[in-house]
């Protein structure tokens, strides 16, 4: 079962060559979402091969344009395209004013498909999405305006059969669909068996947590800890800690302090300030506290993998 998160854009707010804002596509098995949708995020969609027409939910962060101005674009791309598919999109409050009358200044009063808007409390965590395989809690972030990033947990996968086992005990289907059921039967020899004699061991549950726009919020280690894989704002170096703390952004070393703290897997640094020239620096800064940290860049795919029942991320040159 597939679990990637595909990084569209990953630059602050200033427009620089080659660099897009905040953006991700992430896939887990048959769920396709965006993570904000900042300029040019469909243009990065078709740069990247990224399935468009598959994307039925967006989660968007917070209202700033640089996570946001992208998805005007997409919805006028999927009216265009015939779209009858319902897109749901989860935000602070105020995205759907601000959509909708982007939609009837262009004429657009009757949609071909139901665009459905969830508002998110960024005041506390709270599942905001779940079905049979994942989930999606919200995770309160300190920022300027409302924000709040998400945290995308797989659900307990029921485990599987060893085969060996079956043969050996020679199990009927009711009696194998009562044991992944957690019961356990008696077979046509008498001989009680538990649910543990053919069960292999559950597969970990894996995790991905998004957070960006915030500054440093301890608060929210409890939340993030032991997640695999942690995208963490870092819009600033340590040595502009006072323009960070000012516009409510973190350094790459608060973002270190965070994952460092909550033990997380892997470490990727996002939404960059333009006005650094080496990204080198974010690196050097962050491995100081944290050292599995890596850039994020555009076209980047981090893919989260089972390898004998351990959770590893790997991840893609840029394409
Ligand atoms: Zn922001």
């Amino acid at each position: 079962m597939n679990f990637e998160v595909c990084i569209l854009g990953c630059n602050g707010a200033v427009p620089q060559k080659g660099k897009y804002p905040s953006c991700q596509y992430v896939r887990i098995d048959t769920f396709h979402c965006l993570v904000d949708c900042g300029e040019g995020a469909q243009f990065q969609m078709v740069n990247l091969g990224v399935p468009k027409h598959r994307i039925e939910h967006i989660f968007i962060s917070h209202l700033h344009g640089d996570h946001i101005f992208g998805l005007i674009g997409l919805i006028t791309s999927y009216l265009l395209a015939g779209r009858t598919k319902a897109l749901d999109i989860f935000s602070p409050q105020g995205l759907e004013e601000i959509i909708k009358i982007q939609l009837q200044a262009n004429g657009k009063f009757e949609m071909p498909f139901e665009l459905r808007f969830h508002v998110i409390d960024t005041t506390t965590p709270g599942l905001i999405f779940e079905n049979d395989i994942l989930e999606v809690i919200s995770i309160p972030l300190k920022h300027r305006i409302p924000t709040s990033g998400f945290l995308f947990r797989e659900k307990q996968r029921t485990p599987n059969i060893d085969k060996h086992k079956l043969e050996e005990y020679q199990l009927e289907r009711a009696e194998i669909l009562k044991l992944k059921a957690g019961e356990s039967v008696q077979n046509r020899h008498g001989k009680h068996i538990l649910p543990q004699d053919v069960l292999k061991a559950p597969l970990p549950k894996r995790s991905y947590a998004y957070c960006s726009d915030t500054m440093y919020a301890p608060e929210n280690i409890p939340i993030l800890k032991g997640v695999n894989l942690l995208y963490h704002e870092s819009t600033f170096l340590q040595v502009d800690e006072a323009t960070a703390l000012a516009t409510n952004h973190s350094t790459a070393q608060q973002a270190a302090s965070i994952a460092h703290d909550a033990e997380v897997g892997l470490l990727l640094l996002g939404h960059f300030s333009a006005r650094y020239a080496n990204r080198q620096y974010f690196i050097d800064e962050a491995s100081q506290v944290f050292p599995n940290v890596f850039l994020a860049s555009e076209g980047m795919v981090a893919k989260l993998e089972i390898l004998d029942n351990k959770i590893t991320t790997r991840l893609s040159d840029p394409a």
